[in-house]
């Protein structure tokens, strides 16, 4: 009877997207059914890069003292079936034109739109964004795609409108969505995107309030975990470092036990996405992983 209850509140759970645990279960209903999956693929483009980035800046234990790395600033599409989705957008065009030489160096090439345009593409068929969080190298690009859904954390979406506990970020980068009634949605929790586990927006808060990761279950190449930026660099998973930064320390520290926990158990390809050694791991652009 106790154990039928916890089933039927579990169920419950995973019917509303309480748990975590709900869209890998989903997957598994998937692969099973005979209906084919819709086509999944998975791109790598540049939105920025941070060279010689001081890795001090994001220690709050003084690690990493006198060093410094290359940090590229990474936004990835996604096709599945006929939907285009966008996961982050970099840093905003404005520094095509006029790089940043201050502590934080940034640069760009090229903007997303640019890039797109290699693969046929125009903002109006991107129509979903993901967001994993508010920060201005994550943002940028945004008010880009102005006809897209917009999919953020909540409290992240809440500080955008709010402009309460902002940090690293304006709101006007989401000014398409800062309206209450504009096609956003705060997520809570777990995010089941396409509502077949193949791309699920996992909840990491620390960094931000509301910061995800994305795990996209490619056909051919398997599970990919993006960090957004639950990790910076490789070095930060070796020594579970924090920034000083961040929202929550605790919490931070509860997502990096999440995080790689989630990556071992599904066999996950992890990619943090300002890593320079993670770039590599999927085709360069305009290739795509499948
Ligand atoms: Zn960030």
């Amino acid at each position: 009877m106790k154990i039928a209850g916890m089933a039927a509140s579990l169920a419950l759970a995973a019917a509303t997207g309480l748990i975590g645990a709900a869209p890998l279960q989903a997957q598994g209903e998937v692969e099973a059914s005979s209906e084919a999956p819709a086509e999944l693929k998975l791109w790598r483009l540049s939105c920025g890069d941070m060279p010689e980035s001081p890795l001090y800046f994001y220690s709050d234990t003084m690690d990493y003292a006198g060093k410094t790395k290359d940090l590229p600033v990474s936004c990835y599409l996604i096709k599945h079936g006929d939907t285009y989705m966008m996961w982050d957008t970099g840093f905003g065009t404005e520094y095509i034109e006029n790089p940043a030489d201050g502590l934080i160096q940034i640069t760009m090439e090229r903007s997303l739109l640019d890039q797109l345009g290699d693969l046929g593409l125009t903002a109006d068929e991107i129509s979903i964004l993901g967001i994993s969080h508010n920060h201005g190298d994550h943002v940028g690009q945004a008010a880009d795609f102005p006809g897209a859904k917009l999919l953020i954390g909540a409290a992240d979406l809440e500080q955008m409108r709010t402009g309460e506990g902002l940090t690293l970020t304006q709101s006007d980068e989401l000014a398409p969505w800062l309206d209450p009634a504009s096609d956003a949605e705060g997520v809570t929790g777990d995010k089941d995107v396409f509502g077949d586990g193949s791309v699920v927006m996992l909840a990491m808060p620390g960094h931000t309030r509301g910061h995800h990761a994305l795990l996209v279950r490619l056909p051919e190449t398997g599970p990919v975990l993006l960090s957004g930026d639950q990790y910076h660099f490789t070095e930060q998973m070796e020594t579970g470092g924090v920034p000083p930064f961040n929202w929550n320390r605790a919490e931070t520290l509860a997502s990096h036990e999440r995080f790689v926990a989630l990556a071992k158990n599904v066999g996950a390809t992890i990619i943090i996405q300002h890593e320079p050694g993670d770039v590599g791991k999927l085709p360069a652009f305009p290739e795509a992983a499948e």
